[in-house]
């Protein structure tokens, strides 16, 4: 063909593999945000790149599931163990992550992974430049490679060494924080210098963007122009390219058989009463503990709603291996025992806490028939949950609460209430305006959201920045 050719490099490929045998995979495609948003660019030629989630210690195993991978578009990199420890679960997961949340660098229980800072980020180096090799393998003349993630922040510095022509772009999912935070970072020089190896770096919103370019002022000493950083007169780009999801998909589910029967059940089992929904993962980031806390403020607050309010509280388990995430379940679990414990009767309780994921139709169903969406978050790059349950909400207009530090709430931010989580007395009184609100400013407040819902969609969220990387890189040869 001759289409576009797009390499997308991230951690994760949107596979799982399953070994059957020495030389036997079994694969199966997930369907996570960036794989319906590429899908659905139909302009471009896309590859895939990117760790396959297993440990493929033996060449026949490595040879076989690069085969079985070539039918889905995927290429794998291989990482070893040890890589793995320190790279992902280390300097990823136990680093960049809590710190671009504003959790900080570990202190207390974590304390110990300082002194193995440097040989984590050795680390992480090392695995980027295995991406890099990856990628420069399976380049040809004008593809176009986009690299996602605070996984991979060195990998536009490896890329543009190995060939200074490969057109890089670079997408961060999560938030970037203010640059006092960035500061504390021991390898901040380094990160951020190989970010600006780019040629297009996105965000989600503006503030994200605002920050890496002071970040780059006041950390690097470099010049910030409205259109990026400069450095020695190469210009990075830098954008805001906030991420959307595939609301047809959502829907045109509602439509479906099974998904009107789970809303049929739904409705029956919480029939005279209001359904407030949360769905996370559980992570400290969701500040699920603060959301139930508010609403416990709410109930007692509030003794006549105490029989006729349930919170249905969906707590996809992550990181289930990390002492702090167990630490945050126990938690949870013990403030809904309480809270349940207090305010229950014989026939109902305030609070439906689980601890699973539901498969895409529940989910779906739980969208539609509840009344009021509770997103708590203390930091979050996006918050999908917000949009999908705008998009599942055309009957019956439900009220999104939704916390200021969401990536959702520059977006979606004239149609939900917004509230600060740490202000519980805010969220609880918030619940209570939700509750009570007449149908018309739902329906007005609904129909601002779901107008951006349908609009700005995953599918055009990723053909912008495509072309603006296409673009960036046309200008730059113009004025050569
Ligand atoms: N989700 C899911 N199964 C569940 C609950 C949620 O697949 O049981 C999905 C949900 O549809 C959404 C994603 O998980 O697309 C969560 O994305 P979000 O941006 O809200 O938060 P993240 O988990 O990426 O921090």
């Amino acid at each position: 063909t001759s289409k576009q050719r797009l390499l997308v490099v991230a951690n994760r490929l949107p596979v799982s593999a399953v070994r059957h045998g020495e030389d036997s995979w079994q694969l199966e495609m997930s369907v996570g945000g960036l794989v319906t948003a590429l899908l659905g660019v139909k302009e471009f030629d896309t590859r895939w790149i990117g760790w396959a989630g297993v440990n493929v210690p033996d060449e026949i195993g490595q040879k076989a599931l690069a085969k079985a991978l070539d039918e889905k578009r995927c290429i794998p990199v291989f990482l070893d163990e040890e890589v793995v420890h320190q790279y992902y679960n280390g300097y990823c997961n136990n680093i960049l992550w809590p710190l671009f949340h504003y959790i900080g660098l570990p202190q207390e229980d974590r304390l110990a992974t300082t002194r193995s800072f440097q040989s984590q980020f050795d680390a992480y180096k090392k695995a980027n430049q295995l991406f890099a090799d990856v990628v420069n393998e399976h380049y040809e003349e004008g593809d176009v490679v986009w690299c996602h993630d605070y996984h991979l922040m060195f990998l536009p510095k490896c890329l543009k060494e190995l060939n200074s022509k490969m057109k890089v772009g670079w997408f961060l999912h999560t938030p970037f924080p203010s640059s006092e935070i960035h500061r504390m970072l021991p390898s901040r020089l380094e990160l951020l210098r190989s970010v600006l190896a780019a040629d297009l770096v996105g965000f989600h919103t503006y503030d994200y963007a605002r920050h890496f370019v002071s970040a780059c002022t006041r950390i690097l000493g470099l010049e910030g122009t409205p259109e990026g950083v400069e450095d020695q007169g190469k210009l990075t780009r830098i954008a805001a390219f906030p991420v959307g999801i595939d609301s047809e998909r959502f829907i045109k589910a509602l439509e479906l058989p099974e998904v009107q029967d789970h809303m049929k059940v739904l409705k029956q089992r919480f029939a005279g009463r209001k359904v407030m929904l949360g769905v996370d993962r559980l992570d400290m980031i969701k500040g699920i503990p603060q959301k139930i806390l508010a609403f416990e403020k709410f109930l007692e607050e509030n003794p006549n709603w105490r029989n006729k309010v349930v919170l249905l509280q969906i707590a996809v388990p992550t990181r289930t291996d990390v002492p702090e995430y167990q630490k945050l379940t126990s938690q949870v679990h013990e403030i809904v025992g309480r809270i349940n414990g207090r305010f229950g009767s014989l026939t109902a309780v305030p609070i439906h806490h689980l601890d699973r994921s539901l498969d895409f139709h529940e989910l779906c169903a739980l969208y539609a028939v509840t009344d009021v969406a509770l997103v708590t978050s203390l930091r979050d790059g996006m918050n999908l949950v917000s949009y999908e349950y705008v998009a599942c909400q055309e009957s019956k207009k439900g009220v999104l609460i939704l916390s200021e530090f969401a990536g959702a709430a520059q977006s979606l931010g004239a149609g939900a209430i917004l509230v600060n989580p740490w202000n519980v007395t805010e969220v609880a009184s918030s619940i209570g305006y939700a509750l009570n609100m007449p149908a018309d400013e739902r329906e007005k407040r609904h129909h601002h959201n779901f107008k951006h819902v349908i609009s700005h969609t995953a599918q055009e969220w990723a053909s912008t920045f495509v072309s603006c990387e296409l673009n960036v890189t046309i200008v730059e040869a113009q004025l050569r």
